[in-house]
């Protein structure tokens, strides 16, 4: 059993990648969001065209990522699945930095984070900011910069906590998936089954439920 977890939405309460935009980058990156959004061009190239337009020292960053706020119940849903010996990973087609910076300061810095790599470069003008996605993959239609469908493969049961967009590629290939917001209505419109929840404490209740009733267990390993 392995379990993945979206981040923006999902584990921060706010997509921080969009925040950071809205503070930190020139106002052209809407006009890139628009460019998405009619699909002129890829969630990938959206994501690394928009991340270029970020103009702030990192500490400028880092002290706004310092205020998000995360689900009041992933810290002990965390636990309670070291506790099971369920390995945990973030996954998100956030950036990585960003991730680390929050999940540290919530006591979760030793967490997996599968996402885009940042890349910080310090000219005399400033800072510039380059965005690399290891985790692409262009035989998938999301196109995304981490494209989870092809990143949650490993754990012959695969639980899936997620959110938005960017979890739709992923969302038929999970044995067990909790949804809410456009996810949600994403699956309930594509027939894929899904658990609805509002925070992690119902994961977590879900979950502990599926391991020690056999009437509704989770596909063993
Ligand atoms: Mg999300
Ligand atoms: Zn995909």
């Amino acid at each position: 059993m392995q379990t993945y977890c979206d981040f923006d939405g999902t584990i921060a309460k706010i997509d921080v990648t969009d925040a950071v935009l809205e503070r930190f980058a020139a106002p052209e990156w809407r006009d890139v969001e628009a460019a998405w959004e009619a699909g002129d061009i890829t969630a990938r190239q959206c994501m690394s065209a928009q991340i270029a337009l970020i103009q702030a020292p990192l500490d400028e960053i880092d002290s706004f990522l310092d205020t998000v706020e995360i689900d009041p119940g992933f810290r002990s849903f965390v636990g309670w699945c070291a506790e099971n010996a369920i390995p945990l990973s973030v996954v998100s087609d956030g950036v990585d930095r960003f991730i680390h910076r929050v999940l540290s300061n919530h006591g979760l810095g030793h967490l997996k984070i599968i996402a885009n790599r940042l890349c910080i470069e310090e000219a005399p003008a400033g800072f510039q900011y380059r965005l690399e996605a290891p985790f692409s993959q262009s035989a998938c239609l999301a196109q995304s910069g981490v494209c989870k469908c092809s990143v949650v493969t490993s754990g012959t049961t695969r639980i899936y906590v997620g959110d938005g967009r960017s979890d739709y590629c992923v969302s038929p290939q999970a044995d067990l998936l909790f949804a809410k917001h456009k996810l949600a209505t994403y699956c309930t419109l594509n027939a894929i089954p899904f658990v609805p929840y509002t925070t992690f404490s119902d994961v977590r209740a879900e979950m502990a439920a599926r391991l020690t009733d056999p009437g509704v267990a989770i596909a063993a390993e």
